[in-house]
């Protein structure tokens, strides 16, 4: 439930009435297997654009992107996606939301209870499994969203802005809620902020991208990143 994501020398030009816009130019870029790797940049500076080219959402116009050394063609179950504005079915509550990829690829009844459940309990949804989408605050649909996004047992989770939306106290709960989560899973994570504190908090390294043509302009370690996951392991610091 882990693999390394490398991209390799990335472009994706937009046609547009003005003649093509070119967004991302040349971005090569790796995330570890296990690693929490965040892309900083200011709005418009083409993060979303690379991470629906990762989800398979988008075509690239040059480069390569690859999972476990496969490259990755269109949508996949390997990948598990979290978009900012929780982009939950508002007719099915949060058990149907959690359990609708599992029943699409055809996850035996016994064995999609099991996974659906789980999920939902790691994050913390259980008395909300049957509400719907409307029943529930911000931070609880995108705890949904993640429970959706990792009962597929991706192989990256991929976030994009996930907290975005989020009044300040909710996020910060949210931020140590994922880190938590994502430290006891070891999944690889790929996530898309605009919030460098946020970046400097979840991440092991970040990517600041620089706007008009997106580029990476620098990579960054975070000190203790590492170490930090590793403490985390062994004391998870969010209790439900
Ligand atoms: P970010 O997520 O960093 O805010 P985006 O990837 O959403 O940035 O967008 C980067 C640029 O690409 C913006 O200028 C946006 O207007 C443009 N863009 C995104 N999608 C399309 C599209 N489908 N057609 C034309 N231009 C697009
Ligand atoms: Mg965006």
């Amino acid at each position: 439930m882990t693999a390394t994501l490398a991209i390799y020398q990335l472009s994706k030009s937009f046609a547009t009435r003005s003649g093509p816009l070119l967004v991302l130019d040349d971005i090569s870029m790796r995330v570890e297997s296990n690693e929490f790797v965040c892309l900083v940049g200011s709005s418009g500076c083409g993060k979303s654009t690379l991470l629906n080219i990762v989800a398979g959402l988008e075509e690239p116009t040059a480069g390569e992107v690859l999972l476990a050394g496969h490259p990755v063609e269109g949508p996949g179950a390997d990948r598990g996606m979290v978009f900012q504005n929780y982009t939950l079915y508002p007719w099915l509550t949060v058990r149907g939301n959690v359990e609708f990829g599992l029943k699409l690829r055809r996850v035996g009844v016994a064995e999609r209870r099991e996974r659906v459940d789980r999920y939902i309990e790691i994050v913390g949804l259980t008395r909300f499994a049957d509400s719907l989408p409307r029943a529930l605050s911000g931070g609880m649909k995108q705890r949904a969203a993640i429970a959706r996004a990792m009962v597929n047992e991706p192989q990256i989770l991929l976030l994009d802005e996930p907290f975005g939306a989020l009044d300040c106290q909710t996020k910060e709960t949210l931020q140590e809620f994922l880190y938590s989560v994502v430290c006891r899973s070891g999944i690889t994570v790929l996530m898309i902020t605009h919030d460098v504190e946020e970046a400097v908090f979840l991440a092991d390294r970040i990517y600041a991208m620089s706007a008009r043509p997106g580029r990476i302009a620098r990579e960054i370690e975070v000190p203790l990143g590492r170490e930090r996951s590793l403490a985390c392991k062994r004391t998870p610091r969010f209790q439900q």
